[in-house]
């Protein structure tokens, strides 16, 4: 088969690093039973170790001429191939609790990691490679530049770990950023349940809205300063002060009183 050219627009940088490809690989543990889905496999590079490993593994791949290389693989028969963008699949359809792994195109890791918290409770764990970038704000803290709406909604559903730094070397073609991987594991509760999902979603999105401005300012049309206060939120603080389990806390608040002001 002839050379495959990296195509820009599906976010191909390949893994040629044997290194971190086995680092990837060991922070995945895969037993031969397990369920596990690979989201783009490209040119096999973490495709390959982890099929040696397991009875079988799903891939999911948009790129036609990549999907038509997969089925050529001396390996082929282990692979369930799901042909089509990630962002479209459906992850209940494969059963069974998941282990999810990828070096995933960076074009669309902020919305498929906004998909994969919809099904939180069907995964075992989860390791990506992302810009590290992304990782830092996934893990990041309050009170530090990167914590904000991705950091907090990805703290609700999975305890994570920044696991490993990768420079642009390891992939071909280089991309411009660092990249990283990170171990994710869903942990319901972690920081509290929201009785009603949407709205603490909302809440966040909103409180981030302007980050240089106060929670009050940027949350006006959602709580005022006597509901800040009753969770022990200052008004006058920035939304990255703010501990990701207080704003669970302030949309269970607003909830039970827009209940009680129905009743
Ligand atoms: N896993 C390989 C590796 O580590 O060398 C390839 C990683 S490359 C960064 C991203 C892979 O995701 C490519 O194979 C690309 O074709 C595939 N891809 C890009 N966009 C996709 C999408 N929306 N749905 C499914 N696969 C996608």
């Amino acid at each position: 088969m002839k050379e495959h050219k990296a195509r820009k627009r599906f976010g191909q940088n390949f893994l040629q690093d044997t290194r971190i490809i086995a680092d990837i690989v060991n922070a995945v543990r895969p037993q031969p039973g397990d369920t596990v889905i690979e989201i783009g496999p490209g040119l096999a590079a973490i495709t390959e170790p982890l099929a040696r490993k397991l009875d079988r593994l799903h891939v999911v791949e948009i790129d036609r001429d990549i999907i038509a290389r997969l089925k050529n693989l001396s390996f082929a028969d282990k692979l369930v191939i799901h042909e089509g963008d990630v962002l479209q699949f459906d992850f209940r359809s494969v059963p069974g609790r998941k282990k999810i792994v990828g070096n995933l195109p960076y074009n669309i890791s902020t919305p498929l990691l906004f998909r994969l918290s919809e099904v939180a409770d069907e995964v075992a764990e989860m390791h990506f490679m992302l810009q590290k970038e992304v990782v830092e704000r996934m893990v990041a803290e309050p009170k530090t530049n990167d914590y904000g709406r991705l950091g907090v909604m990805l703290q609700y559903f999975f305890e994570m770990e920044h696991l490993i730094d990768v420079p642009p070397e390891s992939f071909d073609p280089a991309p411009k950023v660092d990249s990283a991987v990170v171990r994710m594991i869903p942990l319901p509760g972690r920081i509290g349940v929201a009785q009603d999902f949407e709205h603490f979603a909302k809440l966040v999105k909103q409180a981030f809205h302007q980050r240089r401005k106060t929670i009050r300012n940027n949350l006006k049309e959602l709580a005022g300063d006597e509901d800040l206060q009753a969770v022990g939120i200052n008004p006058q603080d920035r939304a990255e002060h703010i501990a990701p389990e207080l704003y669970v806390k302030l949309s269970n608040y607003l909830a039970g009183k827009s209940l009680s002001v129905k009743a």
